[in-house]
């Protein structure tokens, strides 16, 4: 199984993690900047955490065989405190740089004002930058906080297939199919989605336009819920093919449309023998 995790909160993750990702199969990965639980004070503390996400995180990566890219934003969540709005003047000359894959996180936390205007303005950069969008969706008032995202995706004049929304459930996936957009789905293991209620999804939708991710950052989440997922396709009687559209070929298209992704293997890197040892989640799986 090949893997492209679409979704995932690098810095907060263990090399034990990339390892066991590594032996999964996961090949390649998107890091969207996000909020970082503690809430930042100046312009400063994001370049600089804007500067990991392009530097030591990519060589972390690759140390462990797998290529790194990145989103770049100013998160919904921050969009709402007035000493984080500088951001967004130094967006662009963060959209301009290599691995750089899409503007991202971007959309409602709890939709204020100040977020409409945020998602409003960098919508506005992803199609001044050729860029795709990664667009979160509300945790509260799902359904309503989805819909307002798609009008407002529609007003912006960006291209429905350079938009992935993200953090999907039963209830919303129905108009973001509709509206053209590529539908995200965080796989975690106690809340939002899981394997089984994700199959039965695929089920119902089919696999076009659809993106599985595992979400992993600082709080209770698995990195292997890609994987496990592509399991769960294969128990349900889904095909190695239809596995591998989901988890690599569909990731690879929509990022694809920033001319940026690197997919070839990493030059002179081999596996340590420990590497695909010790991993009680793959111990007797075998389908890497
Ligand atoms: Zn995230």
């Amino acid at each position: 199984m090949r893997i492209f995790d679409p979704h995932i909160h690098m810095t907060s993750r263990t090399t034990d993690d990339y390892e066991a990702m590594f032996s999964a199969g996961v090949r390649a990965l998107v890091e969207p900047a996000f909020w970082l639980g503690q809430p930042r004070t100046s312009v400063a503390s994001f370049t600089d955490y804007f500067d990991s996400l392009i530097g030591w995180e990519r060589f972390r990566a690759a140390q462990f065989g797998i290529r790194h890219h990145c989103t770049i934003a100013l998160n919904p969540k921050e969009a709402n405190d007035p000493r984080c709005r500088e951001v967004l003047d130094v967006l662009p000359r963060y959209l301009a740089k290599d691995g750089v894959v899409a503007v991202g996180e971007v959309g409602y936390d709890s939709m204020t004002p100040e977020e409409d205007e945020v998602f409003t303005r960098q919508l506005a950069l992803a199609i001044a930058h050729e860029l795709p969008a990664l667009v979160h969706t509300p945790h509260r008032d799902k359904l309503a906080g989805t819909r307002r995202t798609l009008d407002v995706v529609k007003e912006s004049g960006i291209d429905p297939g350079h938009v992935l929304v993200d953090h999907l459930n039963e209830p919303t996936v129905g108009v973001v199919h509709e509206s053209g957009c590529w539908m995200g789905f965080s796989i975690y293991p106690d809340t939002k989605m899981d394997e089984q209620r994700m199959v039965a999804i695929l089920r119902e939708y089919g696999t076009e336009r659809m993106i599985v991710n595992s979400a992993a950052d600082w709080g209770r989440s698995d990195p292997l819920k890609t994987y496990k997922t592509g399991l769960a396709m294969l128990d349900a009687g889904f095909t190695e093919a239809d596995v591998d559209k989901v988890l690599w070929r569909n990731p690879v298209e929509f990022y694809g449309q920033s001319d940026r992704l690197v997919l070839d293997e990493l030059p002179g890197f081999t596996p340590s023998a420990d590497t695909f040892a010790g991993n009680s989640v793959l111990r007797g799986g075998g389908n890497t």
